[in-house]
């Protein structure tokens, strides 16, 4: 039995601490934030068993200039921001040819493949079983042409042995008749899931975990250092050694990365949530809206309209404009939405070529690398905390890891 620290307690970290622990070992998990503290917390709850086509990919040579510049764009860039974003940025558009693109998307599918191993057992237990509803995301176009478009990237999925089946307007009003009928096509993913409280799921799964022996620690991990046979782990509540450290601090883990002597190009795309206090009955998955970059999914709160991508940093300024959207367009898809409350703004940890770095660090086998998990951490998440524990054991991980190398961006 081994005392592995877990830096981290999102989706990736408890996780960790969950298939960590099953192996028998003595877990403490530091987060001055407490369970679903940062990106964990807000998103849209799907386990998007499908989600293989990365951020960059070929079109976006095509589409960024539009993005960029519309009005109702679910993208942005804060231009004062550029100058820091400009190496993340370059190594992204040279991630996006058609080789790399497919390379990330091959790589993603093999993760994906595995995904819902890295939760079945874990989300038997009554406890966490109440949040995971089975029915299937729909993911929506209002245009011919957008839906057109997309349909090489479709092809891609299929061959990389994603199931879904395409719907017509007929059929979409069946499913799902509070919506407006404004949608001409859409696609509904087989095997995909949701989850109707994300944070409350991961409270529920830390208080399973510390019922059967977690530490939480509710320090910031400010240091580490790798020495023979352990690693030396400084907080702002002061030092601690561990046998294991894995470091699954989101958004946040670039600078404990390069004290472990990993350069990694790790940045933020922000994404907002918007919450519809009682309209959860006004449809029945979650439902994404392609041409405007969302997700609306029925939660416990109420119907949360969760998405938008902005390159703009660490930063907690939010952009009114991307909160706006989200409201319009909305209530544009679900006539029958009220007034929003609750905006909130998370940080999708996001490495330039759209994979996590899962695996170990350059200067010590004993650090482990579980970050950079962009829009799917929450499927991701289970998988990886399983993979987190085969590295400690020794044991042959289920998924080749050798995408996912934090050394793939060295030199
Ligand atoms: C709008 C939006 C919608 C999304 N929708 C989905 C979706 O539907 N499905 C999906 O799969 N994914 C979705 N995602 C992505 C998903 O939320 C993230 O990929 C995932 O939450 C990342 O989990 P994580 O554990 O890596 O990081 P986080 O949840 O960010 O957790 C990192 C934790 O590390 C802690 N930390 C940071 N620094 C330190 C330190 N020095 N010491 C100790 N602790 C530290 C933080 O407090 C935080 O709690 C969405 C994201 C957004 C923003």
């Amino acid at each position: 039995m081994a005392n592995v620290a877990v830096i981290g307690a999102g989706f990736v970290g408890l996780s960790s601490a969950y298939w960590l622990m099953q192996d028998g070992h003595q877990v403490t998990v530091y987060d001055p934030a407490g369970a679903a503290g940062g990106a964990s917390f807000g998103n849209a709850g799907t386990f998007a068993n499908y989600a293989c086509i990365p951020v960059n990919n070929p079109s976006v040579f095509r589409d960024l200039p539009r993005y960029l510049l519309a009005g109702d764009s679910p993208f942005r860039l804060r231009w004062s921001y550029l100058p820091q974003l400009t190496p993340w940025l370059l190594r992204f558009l040279a991630s996006s040819s058609r080789r790399r693109y497919t390379a990330s998307a091959t790589a993603l599918s093999h993760l994906l493949a595995r995904a819902q191993d890295g939760y079945t057992q874990m989300t038997a237990q009554a406890s966490l079983a109440a949040y995971v509803k089975p029915s299937e995301c729909l993911y929506l176009y209002s245009g011919a042409a957008n839906f057109a478009a997309s349909e090489s990237t479709l092809a891609l999925r299929r061959s990389l042995g994603v199931n879904f089946t395409v719907q017509g307007r007929d059929e979409i009003a069946r499913l799902e008749p509070g919506l407006a009928p404004i949608f001409d096509r859409g696609v509904l993913y087989q095997g995909s899931w949701f989850l109707s409280s994300p944070a409350d799921f991961l409270r529920a799964l830390q208080a399973s975990l510390v019922a059967r022996g977690l530490q939480m620690a509710g320090s910031a991990v400010t240091g580490l250092q790798p020495q023979s046979g352990a690693v030396h782990v400084s907080t702002d509540a002061g030092p601690s050694g561990h046998d294991w450290v894995v470091v699954c601090a989101g958004a946040h883990s670039k600078p404990l990365a390069h004290q472990c002597g990993d350069e990694v190009p790790l940045d933020a795309e922000r994404g907002y949530h918007i919450m519809y206090p009682g309209a959860s009955r006004l449809i029945s998955r979650p439902i994404g809206w392609a041409e405007r970059g969302f997700y609306m999914t029925p939660m416990e709160q109420g119907l949360r309209v969760a998405g938008t991508v902005e390159l703009a940093g660490m930063k907690p300024q939010r952009h009114q404009g991307l909160l706006d959207l989200l409201h319009f367009a909305s209530k544009r898809a679900v006539p029958g939405l009220g007034e929003p409350n609750a905006p909130w703004l998370g940080f999708r940890p996001t490495l330039p070529d759209g994979l996590p770095v899962l695996g170990r660090s350059r200067d010590s086998a004993r650090v482990i690398y579980a970050f950079g998990h962009q829009h799917i951490g929450v499927t991701l998440g289970g998988i990886s905390g399983a993979l987190v524990a085969d590295l400690v054991a020794g044991r042959a991980p289920a998924v080749d890891l050798a995408p996912f190398a934090a050394s793939r961006f060295a030199g």
